[in-house]
């Protein structure tokens, strides 16, 4: 929460530590735990604030081999630009997720959701431990034998017929 209403023009420096009460409050989580350190950097003028968020830190995620929990390391930038409209309103309108518009009642702003936004995008589609020995070995015997009775098991009709049909190819 900035109150950025009642600063002075200039630059402005903030820093915040998310860590597990962050993201257990989020809730919707892919990320159960973490610790980052957010350096906000805000440029109040007139009637734009321009923020630079730089995060910093680790979160703990599901390894998608094992499925144990391993650290991700992020260090990665994203900017904001908020547009202060000259009209009575206490909305905040989101253009898209980096410029926002808001009304001149608005005195602070939350960026709880953006900051949980921007780590969830950073979060690489695949990600595994980066050595197949940091796995959990247990884990990884038991999901083999798992999609091998599944194999076994998935005998199609029609991948029988198409079978019978090379062969007579
Ligand atoms: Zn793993």
């Amino acid at each position: 929460m900035i109150p950025f209403q009642g600063m002075s023009l200039g630059k402005h420096k903030f820093s915040i530590v998310c860590d597990n009460t962050f993201f257990e409050a989020m809730q919707l989580s892919e990320v159960q735990d973490g610790a980052i350190v957010l350096e906000i950097e805000m440029e109040k003028q007139a009637h734009l604030l321009q923020f630079v968020f730089n995060f910093k830190g680790t979160i703990k995620v599901e390894c998608d081999r094992c499925l144990d929990e391993m650290d991700l390391d992020l260090d990665f930038s994203k900017h904001l630009t908020v547009k202060i409209l000259s009209e009575k309103s206490t909305e905040i309108h989101q253009e898209d997720d980096e410029i926002w518009m808001v009304g001149e009642d608005v005195h602070e702003l939350n960026f709880e959701h953006f900051v949980y936004e921007a780590i969830l995008c950073e979060i690489p589609l695949q990600h595994v431990h980066a050595d197949r020995n940091s796995c959990n070995t247990e884990m990884l015997k038991r999901l083999e034998m798992i999609q091998n009775v599944e194999e076994e098991t998935q005998t199609d009709p029609r991948w029988d017929a198409l079978k019978t049909l090379k062969t007579k190819l």
